[in-house]
């Protein structure tokens, strides 16, 4: 007999001991528990995501003929830890050994490497084939280079999977990337056709009402849960993205609209994340849209440059980095992260608007994650482990291989900026430049301090003075320190000193929420 472990995250069929084993000989173990459902305060509509889809895959599974040994939550006995689990497998199947693929996380790696000293059953950890980039692979590239740029790591990805390459091995186009077409600002009229929602089934139903009686002080809503928690559907929404809303997606990429959460954003993070598509399938579907005249480069080359580029990429660094990148802080950020990250109530509308549609859909779009909730963080000078903490938490998408080296890394610069050359902080102007927010919004855009002064002003130039050491050398921000130089002694100072009674404030209305919520 054999044991195998499926994971949370690995709802996939026929891959890894799925291809390799014989169904009459094998068990496979799915377990809901305690230890998943708590290492991050996770949103609600999270924890039903990832349940919901675990009990329709073990579904799909006994369709296809698997004996599957499945424990929910609340059954007798659950020992409510994936080691608990595994032990009590082994004591009910009694299997000749254990078969698990590598898990995506650190953390969870660390517990599969334990198994076989824990149960004294030899244990096989399959390689995760549904990234398209090994680690071998990406260990290979990383090495011999004095620094890592994701641009010249997508153009080997794209070499290795020949997507849009022409007969010559060239990119279509005669370009890598076409990021300059795609940085239009939204226009109030913009029409965004709707990403796809599906109704809760039963299974879900009764995920709902788990999650609401057990992790009812979770953050984050539940009622409005329209996620796709089976393959079906997630196919299903991958395909009208695909028709609807790809041929714009690279246009309106950075664009940000009140009301309009996901533009013309795909919304399939989470669905890649945990097994229901596979990035490399997605990719393709996207060529063959461009190759079809459905779609033009831009918006194809720009989409698959987030899957095939971004998302390999941020998985080789932080296998590449762990353990020790969690601890990274190279800023030294010490603020607390406000309370108005978890509870969305604070009258900057751009941050009313993200953390709002956050707490509603688990849900925010990248340019909203970086220049908006990070930056603030950022400028703010909040400690990156409490901004990591925050966003695995509180995304549909989040898991710590991909989502700490987009916050600590990308966003809070808390790696010293290996994964970006230059902080992404931004006054403002950019955020009225990108989106309608600072037209609805109490403070004034235009004001670097004072009482009415927009917040992203005043902390944004006090993060370039603070830092200025770091980033003063930097060729990219010369332009900007030349800026800060040109306002006169008095505007610095009172920047500054608007700054200083800002965070103090922050700092203690922080301190007092933690102190009466948590
Ligand atoms: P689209 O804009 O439609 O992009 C298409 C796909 O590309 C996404 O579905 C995703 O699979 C991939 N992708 C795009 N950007 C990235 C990126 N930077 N890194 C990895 N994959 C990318 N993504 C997560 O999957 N999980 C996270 O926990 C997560 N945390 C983030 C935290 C911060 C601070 C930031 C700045 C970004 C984070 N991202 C994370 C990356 C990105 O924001 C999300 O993948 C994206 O917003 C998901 O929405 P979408 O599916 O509509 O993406």
């Amino acid at each position: 007999m054999q044991l195998v472990v499926v994971l949370g995250d690995q709802l996939t069929l026929g891959t890894g001991p799925l291809e390799a084993l014989e169904r009459e000989d094998t068990v496979i173990l799915m377990a809901e528990v305690g230890t998943e459902t708590t290492y991050a305060w996770h949103h609600k509509q999270k924890l039903v995501l990832v349940l919901s889809a675990m009990r329709h895959f073990a579904e799909d599974l006994r369709a296809e003929g698997w004996h599957v040994d499945y424990v929910q939550f609340t059954d007798d006995g659950n020992s409510h830890s994936l080691d608990g689990e595994v032990q009590r497998a082994v004591e009910r199947h009694k299997p000749e050994r254990i078969h698990v693929i590598e898990a995506a996380e650190w953390r969870v790696q660390q517990m599969l490497l334990g198994w076989e000293g824990l149960t004294g059953v030899p244990v096989s950890i399959y390689e995760d084939q549904r990234f398209i980039c090994s680690h071998a692979t990406f260990n290979g590239w990383a090495e011999n280079r004095k620094q890592w740029t994701m641009e010249f790591f997508y153009r080997e990805m794209r070499k290795q999977t020949g997507l849009l390459l022409d007969a010559g091995g060239e990119p279509v186009g005669g370009r890598w990337n076409f990021d300059t077409e795609n940085r239009k600002p939204a226009q109030k009229d913009l029409f965004t056709p709707k990403s796809r929602r599906f109704e809760p089934d039963d299974t879900t139903k009764a995920v709902m009402e788990l999650v609401a009686d057990r992790f009812g002080g979770n953050p984050g809503s539940l009622e409005q849960f329209g996620y796709a928690v089976t393959r079906e559907d997630a196919e299903a929404a991958r395909d009208s993205f695909i028709d609807e809303l790809l041929p714009r997606f690279g246009d309106y990429q950075d664009a940000m609209l009140t009301g309009e959460p996901t533009l013309y954003h795909s919304v399939l993070s989470a669905y890649i994340n945990i097994g229901l598509l596979d990035p490399l399938d997605v990719c393709k579907r996207a060529e063959a849209a461009y190759e079809a005249g459905d779609v033009p480069l831009n918006c194809a080359e720009g989409f698959i440059r987030q899957i095939l580029g971004w998302r390999e990429y941020v998985r080789g660094v932080y296998w590449q980095q762990m353990p020790d990148y969690r601890d990274r802080n190279a800023l030294e950020a010490n603020g607390t992260l406000p309370w108005f990250y978890w509870d969305g109530r604070t009258d900057m509308h751009c941050m009313a608007e993200a953390l709002g549609q956050t707490l509603n859909d688990a849900y925010a779009h990248h340019i909203q994650r970086l220049m908006i909730t990070g930056n603030f963080a950022l400028i703010a000078g909040i400690e990156p482990q409490q901004v990591h903490e925050w966003y695995l938490a509180i995304y549909i998408d989040a898991f710590e291989w991909v989502e700490l080296p987009n916050t600590l890394g990308m966003s809070q610069f808390g790696d010293g900026g290996l994964l970006g050359s230059k902080p992404y902080a931004a006054s403002a102007n950019y955020i009225n430049k990108m989106s309608d927010y600072c037209s609805g919004c109490r403070y004034a855009r235009g004001k670097r301090h004072g009482d009415d002064a927009c917040p992203f002003n005043f902390l944004y130039w006090d993060f370039l003075a603070r830092h200025r050491n770091a980033f003063s050398k930097n060729t990219r921000m010369k332009r900007t320190y030349m800026v800060w130089d040109r306002f006169d002694e008095a505007e610095q100072k009172a920047i500054r000193s608007t700054a200083a009674h800002y965070l103090d404030a922050l700092e203690k209305e922080a301190r007092r929420n933690y102190a009466t919520h948590k």
